[in-house]
């Protein structure tokens, strides 16, 4: 069998060398006789799987003693909800902006729980922009700030940060670890793993420690950062499986040099594509050229009556999962960490392909 490349959103894409040792690892994890998953995770064996896999991730994102790092269920959807009962504190508001569907999901969300204030939106433009930051209507009075950096569906990325005086939040799950961030600037990071760190059923949050005590007193305790932190995430079982594969993923990272230099190939992958787009005559992207994903590339073709030949001829070409959102429609690459240049490579070649045959 040979593995073909794969587009995908979400779940996405895992380096091949991971799954060969997860593999190799399945059924006897170290010689000890019985496999990771099925290990308690208080014994000795997890524990330092468990620990490892935080230090690696400390590592790859220079994330500094003053935060502590929480390994998480619930995907991001949670975190919609764990934000607001955990930062509110004594405030009833919170400032949001809305550049996209999870932008929007989040704050629909908060809105159970406060008075949510958004700051600035890009519904006008079908969130193919990101309004300009000194049009913001930024409150002082906020409890934090909340953006979703990389917008999954729409493929907008910020490549800026918000300047606020309160905890700037931000939902990182599908632009965590594709490039260098400074950490420091951030109040709280979250992100589910089924992007760029691994496997669904994990999600992690970066919290700064002083935040930790704002928490709502009816917040329940598996919402609960505090909660979390003092248990090192195993206030209740931790997603074992996905944790520690996503462990191998951050030895992946650091083997391929790092955040630094999956933000070289990241760069380039997303360059060639854009480019191929723009100069086709028949491929379109929608999104302003300053504020295109790196990670999630939506195009449509000249006629869409063409989609499905488009997919169907990917499929058969090796090239996987390049429909768009369904709320969207059009096509979408996504092109993590995991994606190869290689496949952008055959994805253009085949766009090409298609273009001369169809247009
Ligand atoms: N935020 C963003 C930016 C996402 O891309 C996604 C998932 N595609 C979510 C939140 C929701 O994540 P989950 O399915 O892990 O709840």
């Amino acid at each position: 069998m040979t593995r073909k490349f794969n587009f995908c959103a979400g779940p996405a894409a895992i380096p091949e060398a991971v799954l060969q040792r997860a593999q190799l690892e399945m059924s006897d994890w170290h010689d000890r006789g019985l496999s990771i998953m099925e290990m308690s995770h208080r014994s000795p064996e997890f524990v330092s799987v468990a620990q490892k896999a935080e230090a690696d991730f400390r590592e790859l994102m220079s994330i500094g003693d003053d935060y502590a790092v929480l390994f998480l269920q619930g995907g991001a959807s949670s975190q919609f909800a764990s934000v607001p009962l955990n930062l509110l504190g004594e405030k009833g508001t919170a400032d949001y902006v809305n550049t996209g569907q999870w932008s929007k999901k989040a704050i629909k969300e908060a809105g159970r729980f406060c008075d949510v204030n958004v700051v600035a939106s890009s519904e006008n433009t079908s969130f193919s922009t990101i309004p300009a930051f000194d049009s913001w209507q930024l409150n002082k009075e906020a409890a934090y700030l909340h953006y979703t950096p990389n917008e999954t569906i729409g493929g907008v990325e910020f490549f800026w940060e918000p300047q606020a005086d309160v905890p700037l939040v931000a939902d990182m799950s599908s632009t965590i670890l594709s490039r260098q961030i400074d950490v420091n600037k951030f109040g709280l990071i979250y992100a589910g793993a089924q992007k760029n760190i691994g496997p669904a059923g994990l999600t992690l949050v970066i919290v700064r420690k002083d935040l930790l005590d704002r928490a709502q007193a009816s917040c329940p305790a598996m919402f609960s950062y505090k909660t979390a932190a003092e248990n090192d995430s195993m206030y209740n079982t931790p997603a074992t499986y996905s944790w520690y594969l996503s462990g191998l993923v951050f030895e992946w990272l650091k083997e391929q040099g790092g955040v630094a230099a999956m933000e070289q190939v990241n760069a380039r992958k997303a360059a060639k594509l854009y480019d191929f787009i723009d100069n086709s005559g028949f491929y379109a992207n929608p999104v302003e050229r300053a504020s295109r994903s790196l990670m999630n590339v939506p195009f449509t073709l000249a006629d869409s009556a063409l989609d499905k030949a488009f997919l169907l001829g990917a499929d058969e070409s090796g090239l996987l999962n390049l429909k768009g959102h369904r709320s969207v429609g059009g096509m979408r690459a996504s092109i993590y960490n995991a994606v190869p240049e290689e496949a952008v490579d055959a994805l253009i070649a085949y766009m090409a392909d298609f273009q001369q045959r169809n247009a």
